[in-house]
């Protein structure tokens, strides 16, 4: 019999996270699943005439584990002369900094895209360096970038959250070239063939939505015949790291665990969930969710490490497990 398989939806930091502690989790069950990540691209860009995917390289990076854990981007112990270099020529964003190991990550993605692969052809490629332990997926092999609307115009994602912390009033996201783009080879497939289908405890509006924009993958989430489950990114009304809340507040969504699995939806009601796991702090939100349609449950959402994290992942699996 072919291994279960479970397909996860994500971003970076949040997704890198669950992930961790969802690959502890498989291993320990009697039948392993097969896992595979579809991750965000909105983020990505070009600098400096390089391609860079930085919720693709989180990921890969913390199941590598060559991350900066204190930092929270980039390869532990990393450099920054090249940067430094770029600054001097006056290339680049000075407010954005590339470890000097990223640039050849960059280097690399960006040579194999001249060569003529598919990004989710590089993406296999550089991700064979090590055992992960889970297929990543780009959500697309087009180029679909976040672009911010502010007062001050229309901002590239990177800017608006690196350069101005989000702190520029938002109003609204748009995914530039979703609509023209298809799916990645594998996606999917890996929606309507999983067992179970997890939307990481990621930024609803800048991880989550520019996956969902792109054509097809919406339709696959409503159709596949496997539960979808999601872990809330917000405990107790707050985001826990970044600024998703200025996210949330642009797009007129509360700040609530409850208010973020209304606007994701229900299944039953044309929307995207079958279950959704809220923190212990927010248990008063399980009835109200349940009156909605979906299945709820309130447990510990902190991911602190791979314990933690890994006990996320079995109370998702066991949330919609019959
Ligand atoms: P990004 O692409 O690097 O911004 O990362 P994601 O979109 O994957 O994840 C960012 C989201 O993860 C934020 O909105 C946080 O609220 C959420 N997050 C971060 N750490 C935790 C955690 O320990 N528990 C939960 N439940 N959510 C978290
Ligand atoms: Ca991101």
């Amino acid at each position: 019999m072919a291994s279960p398989r479970i397909t996860v939806i994500g971003g970076g930091v949040g997704n890198a996270r669950f992930l961790l502690g969802l690959r502890a989790h498989a291993a320990t069950l009697p039948e392993p699943p097969d896992l595979t990540a579809v991750v965000n691209v909105g983020d990505d860009m070009w600098l400096a005439g390089l391609r860079i995917t930085p919720d693709l390289d989180t990921v890969m990076y913390a199941l590598a584990g060559v991350n900066d854990v204190e930092r929270g981007w980039g390869r532990a112990g990393d450099t920054e002369r090249v940067s430094a270099e770029l600054a001097a020529w006056g290339v680049g964003w000075p407010w954005f900094t590339l470890g000097d190991l990223d640039v050849g990550a960059h280097v690399t993605r960006t040579s194999l895209l001249r060569d003529g692969l598919p990004l989710s052809a590089v993406v296999e490629r550089m991700t064979a360096r090590w055992p992960l332990g889970v297929r990543l997926l780009p959500s697309t092999d087009h180029e679909v970038e976040t672009y911010v609307r502010t007062s001050q115009g229309d901002l590239h994602f990177q800017e608006w959250w690196t350069r101005h912390r989000a702190a520029v009033s938002a109003e609204g996201f748009d995914f530039r070239g979703a609509q023209d783009a298809t799916p990645a080879p594998g996606v999917l497939d890996a929606i309507e063939s999983a067992d179970v289908v997890i939307l990481a405890p990621s930024n609803p509006i800048v991880s989550l939505d520019p996956v969902l924009a792109i054509p097809g993958i919406r339709a696959a989430l409503e159709r596949a015949s496997a539960p979808v489950v999601g872990v809330s990114p917000i405990i107790g009304g707050a985001v826990v790291r970044g600024m998703a809340d200025q996210c949330l507040t642009a797009v007129g969504v509360e700040t609530s665990a409850l208010a973020v699995a209304r606007y994701l939806g229900a299944r039953s009601n044309g929307g995207i969930l079958d279950a959704w796991l809220v923190d212990e702090v927010d248990a008063a939100s399980v009835s109200a969710l349940r009156d909605a349609g979906i299945r709820a449950e309130a447990v510990p959402l902190w991911l602190r490490d791979e314990e933690s994290s890994a006990a996320v992942a079995r109370a998702a699996l066991t949330l919609v497990a019959r």
